[in-house]
């Protein structure tokens, strides 16, 4: 088990300190601990530089300087993810040069993408329609935003499409309530958003028929738990949603049945049934399911997700610093769990956690790599599996209220 992950000797907290260069020499401190303790601006002024960095050159092996584009146009792996990336960027810069790069990445993604029978956010076309849509609002674009905005209500979904988020109905409504969510409510209306919430609903009452936990689905056989394609994905996308008062019921049942079905050292099955107590991912495990927990929490208002939220993100401390660098199984998406727990809580231990898994990446991470220890990521500059994932964590990570994992909370 240990080989997935680095152990975590890092201390549980460790406050901010004045900069004191007689002593921090001498102390004995190693490297990470320096950075941490180093005072907010300072850290975040260095991994803002890294982050710009780190955005350059995934810009430059994905795109390069003539404006090339992978056959791989998804958010996930391929150059929507870097488009996403220059969008973060522009955000937090305002330099304009970025949004316009990303608005060039959307526009060859979106002549890419047309023949693709995908229609996910993360993997498929309703991700180029949604971001474009936002970025062309950015850049006083009423044109192009009408264009993707009809682009994404003309997708159709078809009937034996999945439920779960990376290629089914949950990827889609995300989708839509990205674009309500920057937008405006109703831009993608409630009708068709409802209609494609009530197959969910209707595909997870079936198939949970008889069942302990109120609502279940199966992707490519198996009755799935995480994130990217079973129960947390889509509970977290249908909690967006104005559901019904049955609804809500369902979705806490759901949740609750998670909860209390856990591994006893706290993480998350990735499917039903598996006795496997090993991926502490945002795609499998307890790292997935405490977003949702949080959003629980926020939508609820229970104390009972709050405490199981909590509990899922010291699973992540423990054994969350994961070989990988991504968004999806690496290190870089787990940080995002101590930033939600730290919006939902503000406690201020939560906010050091996630500064700290930064650090760790900042520090290490393009050594350990370059060393062997640290595996790259499949496709090593892409958003979830890259460091284009570690780039906006890093920018994200000194605005925790405004800091949302990409493709997945609003
Ligand atoms: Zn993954």
């Amino acid at each position: 088990m240990a080989d997935r992950f680095f152990k975590n000797v890092m201390p549980n907290f460790l406050a901010e300190k004045p900069v004191d260069n007689t002593t921090s020499s001498e102390s004995g401190e190693d490297s990470i601990t320096k950075l941490i303790c180093l005072p907010d601006k300072t850290l975040s002024d260095s991994l803002r530089i890294s982050a710009l960095d780190l955005k350059d050159t995934v810009v430059r092996e994905t795109w390069g300087l003539s404006g090339k584009h992978e056959q791989d146009y998804t958010v996930y792996t391929g150059a929507l993810g870097t488009a996403y990336l220059a969008f973060k960027a522009y955000q937090v810069t305002n330099n304009a040069n970025d949004l316009k790069l990303c608005l060039d990445i959307v526009k060859a993604c979106d002549s890419a993408c047309r023949d693709s029978s995908r229609v996910t956010f993360l993997c498929g076309r309703a991700g180029v329609c949604a971001l474009g849509a936002v970025a062309a609002k950015h850049a006083g674009d009423e044109m192009l935003l009408g264009h993707y905005v009809t682009q994404l209500k003309e997708i159709k979904l078809s009937s034996d499409l999945p439920n779960e988020l990376l290629y089914g109905r949950a990827g889609f409504l995300w989708a839509s309530s990205f674009i309500n969510y920057h937008i405006g409510n109703n831009t993608i209306s409630n009708t068709r958003r409802r209609s494609v919430a009530d197959e969910i609903i209707k595909a997870g009452r079936k198939l949970a028929k008889k069942g302990k936990c109120p609502l279940m689905y199966e992707w490519h056989g198996k009755k799935y738990w995480g994130a990217a394609h079973g129960l947390a994905g889509i509970m977290h996308v249908l909690m967006d949603m104005d559901l019904k008062p049955d609804e809500l019921e369902d979705v806490k049942g759901t949740l609750r049945y998670l909860i209390k079905n856990h591994f006893p050292s706290g993480n998350y099955p990735s499917s039903e049934g598996s006795e496997s107590d090993r991926l502490v991912h945002w795609c499998h495990g307890a790292p997935g399911v405490a977003l949702t927990l949080v959003k629980a929490a926020q939508v609820f208002g229970d104390k009972q997700f709050v405490q199981a939220a909590m509990d899922a993100g010291d699973v992540v401390w423990e054994r969350g610093l994961l070989k990988r660098v991504g968004i999806c199984h690496g290190i870089s998406g787990n940080a995002y769990v101590f930033l939600a727990l730290y919006r939902l809580t503000g406690k201020v231990e939560y906010l050091y956690k996630a500064k700290a898994f930064a650090c760790f990446l900042h520090d290490r991470a393009q050594k350990l790599i370059f060393e062997g220890r640290m595996h790259g990521g499949d496709r090593p500059y892409s958003l979830f599996e890259g460091i284009g994932g570690m780039a906006y964590l890093f920018l994200d990570i000194f605005e925790p209220s405004e800091a949302r994992f990409p493709g997945y909370e609003l």
